[in-house]
This record gives structure tokens, sequence and C-alpha cells, in this order.
């Protein structure tokens, strides 16, 4: 006996619906009926089936099926990399948050310490955590190159590598193999490039740059992009975005099943493809969306004008990553803007260089007003070094080239960093977080 062929899919709707059930133990077995009685109808009706038997049943059941393993992804994907966003607050755009993970809640918006190598520089990773460190960012194209995927997946991942036991986010390596590597050839299918350590030859696309941040076991990967220089050409921008989307698709295609994946929109300075290159990721879904190829070399007027245009085209319910920002009053305006995460070398490498960051302004700890200074470096600061130290000790330290230098600077500054996004998270949750922007930006420009 034959029977014609019953197409039946469950949309996209139907499937967060059903998942949204099956998490809560509140199926609606009302509403599942339905969907079957509609079934019968369209069935009957387009495909004149005269009498419903257990066979068009099984078919049903069959046909149905590939749904019920999106469904089950659905629910696997929320146990297994369980990210989780939730807006606990916000004034005018800016936002208030927490992102959930396995390893640990993230308060947004949130600064995000950078630890290239598997460290932050001078920091031991006890040191993070008492200074509220909640999450870290690792960077692929240095830990690939060194010390290797070999000994990382040897030595159980990079958390158990480092010792931290927190989240970690790690970029893609687009980023430093477009800035740091010697030669390169752009192909669809990645990045032909050579080490900037010793002039290997490698390749880096965006399959590549998924299984080696899932060797690294990041809670946030990356999508693999390309981040053109500034300036590009309208025409250059536009190839570059269609590239970076197919990638984008592809690394979507391979994510790791306990990694959070974000997006990245690219577009340079020109609008029209900052919004394409947006609606495009959107279109292929992500756990949150970074906004890359900004603080490159543009003006500050324009960069400020992309931060203002993209954030509100971005997904309100996902977080938003304003990538390798870390001005104050840059990251001022984006979190006015929308934005919840933020990462940069700012204050470590500041910090390295004898640049401090006070609640009286920027400090160049080598001046000379400061050799006979009693004082602490910042005297509302709670940290250890200016629990402890004079800036005439510390002038010491960083002119004599100290290790013990580099280890109080680059305490202070981070703890200055946390402790910013912290009063900031609260003036969000009363209100006032334009009295909080103002106070900061005239302190330190
Ligand atoms: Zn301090």
């Amino acid at each position: 006996m034959d029977y014609p062929p019953i197409s039946f899919s469950v949309s996209r709707f139907k499937q967060e619906r059903l998942t949204e059930q099956i998490l809560n133990h509140t199926i609606d077995f009302p509403w599942l009926a339905t969907q079957f009685i509609i079934f019968i109808f369209i069935t009957r009706l387009s495909q004149k089936i005269k009498h419903v038997n257990l066979f068009h049943f099984v078919t049903f059941r069959q046909a149905v099926l590939p749904s019920s393993g999106q469904i089950v992804h659905n629910i696997q994907q929320r146990y297994w990399n369980s990210m989780e966003f939730r807006i606990l607050s916000t004034d005018g755009n800016a936002r208030r948050g927490i992102i959930k993970t396995q390893r640990g809640d993230i308060n947004t918006p949130a600064f995000m310490p950078v630890g290239t190598l598997g460290t932050v520089k001078a920091m031991s990773p006890d040191e993070l955590k008492e200074i509220g460190a909640e999450i870290i960012l690792g960077n692929t194209y240095h830990l690939y190159l060194r010390p290797g995927t070999d000994v990382i997946t040897e030595l159980g991942g990079l958390h158990k590598f480092m010792n931290w036991e927190r989240p970690i986010l790690t970029d893609s390596g687009g980023f430093q193999v477009f800035s740091l590597a010697a030669i390169r050839d752009i192909k669809k299918t990645g990045v032909h490039f050579r080490s900037h350590i010793d002039g290997s030859p490698h390749f880096i696309g965006p399959i590549e740059a998924m299984k080696i941040q899932g060797i690294l076991g990041s809670d946030i990967a990356m999508v693999f992009d390309e981040c053109i220089p500034y300036p590009s050409s309208f025409e250059y921008a536009a190839k570059s975005i269609e590239l970076t989307t197919s990638w984008a698709r592809i690394c979507k295609d391979h994510q790791n099943e306990k990694q959070a994946l974000f997006g990245i929109v690219q577009g340079g300075m020109y609008k029209d493809l900052r919004r394409k290159s947006t609606e495009d990721l959107i279109n292929i879904g992500f756990d949150g969306y970074a906004v890359g190829g900004v603080s490159v070399g543009e003006p500050k007027e324009e960069m400020h004008e992309i931060i203002y245009f993209n954030a509100p085209l971005l997904p309100p319910d996902k977080p938003r990553y304003l990538m390798g920002i870390g001005d104050f009053s840059d990251m001022l305006g984006a979190v006015d803007a929308g934005f919840d995460m933020f990462d940069c070398v700012m204050p470590t490498r500041n910090a390295r260089n004898g640049t401090l960051f006070t609640s009286l302004g920027r400090v160049s700890i080598k001046r000379e007003e400061f050799k006979y200074d009693d004082n602490p470096l910042d005297p509302e600061c709670a940290c250890y070094t200016c629990r402890n130290y004079s800036r005439g000790y510390l002038r010491h330290l960083f002119l004599s080239r100290e290790i013990l230098s580099m280890r109080l600077n680059t305490l202070h500054n981070l703890f200055f960093y946390l402790n910013f996004f912290k009063n900031m998270r609260e003036s969000i949750i009363e209100k006032t977080f334009m009295d909080f922007r103002k106070k900061w930006e005239t302190i330190i420009t």
C-alpha cells in the first residue's frame, strides 16, 4: 500500500516552546493535542488522506523526530554550555546584568583582565580572585603557538594548566593573525601565516579556531573573523564581512557542546556594512554578540559613532561585548550605549610601564615629585598596594626595575578597574549612571 509522503516540521518557535515546557516540567498537553489536530487537518487537506490510521501516526512521529532531536539539542545546550544571561536593572540603555556559567557568575558590565599566555602578567590566580576578577581572557593565537595545543591537551586544558577555575573567554586568534603574523595568505577556508616567534608556517581557519578553543576548554569561545585595518575601502570591507559571516557559520556548525559561542560584528567604519554584518550573525544565532574592528586607529568620534550605532542593533537579551576597549571614557560611553563586556591590556601593560589609574587621575609613578612622598598611591583605594606602600617606595621600585614594582602596580591597576566596574554596576541599579559617567570622565581622560 502506497502512502503519500508527509512533510511536517516543528517551527523554531514551537521547538523553543516545547524545550521550555520540558525544562519546566509543564508540558501543555492540550496544546500538543491541538498541534496534532492541525496536522491531521493539513495532511487531509493537502494530501487527500481520507483516513488517518496508525501508519500515518507513525510517519508523523518519524517526521517530527528530527525536530525532537532539535528539542533534545536545545535542552543539552542549556545544560552543557549552560550560559544564561539576565538583565537585573537598566538605567537608560546601560544594563546591569549577570551571565551565569558552570564555572561561576559574571556580573555585568564586566571587565575581563587579559591573560594572553595562560597568565595575567604578574598576577597569581589567587590574587586575581581576591581582587574580584570573575572572568579572564586567553589568546588562542598565542597559546596555539606557545606552549601549543599538545601541551595543553596533555596537561588537562587551560583552566587546570593555569590553575584558574573561574570562567575563561578565548578569542579566536583572528585579531592576532591579522595584526601580528608576518606573512599571510587569506583563503575561504582560513589564513596561512608565519609565527611571529620563529617564522614557522601555520594555518588557522574557522574549523581550526574552534578546535583549538575546544582544546583550551574556555567557557566562552569567539568566532574566527577578519579584523580589517583602518582605513579600508568600502569594497574591501564589504568583501571582508562576507568572509567573516561565512566563517561565523562554519564556527557555529563546529561549536563545542560545552562552550558558549559569540559572533563578532565587523564592517569597518561603514554603518551599512555594520548593519548587514549584525543581521547576518543574528540569523545564524549566537549565545552573545561582540563588536570588533573598533579602536584600530580611527578618530575617537568615528569610534563612538560606530559604538552607538551598533549597540541597539544587537539582540537585547544576549550579552554584548565590545572587544579591546579599555579607555575609561570609551568604556563609559559603551556602557551608556548598552554594552556589557570589555577586555583590554591597558591596566596590566600600563602598570608595568609605571602608569597607574587612581581616583585623582592618571599617575606616572616615576616622577620626581613622588621621591619623598609618604602617601599611598591612591588614598581612596583599598588594594594591597595602597594599604601598605608609599608613592616614594613604588617610585623607587619602578626606577630600580624591581619585579615587585610590576606586581604591586598591576595589582593596583586591576583592582582599580574591577572596583570601577563594581561601582558602575551599582550606579546602574541606583539609576545614577549618568552622574557616575560625568564624574569619572572629568577625573580620568
Ligand atoms: Zn590601590
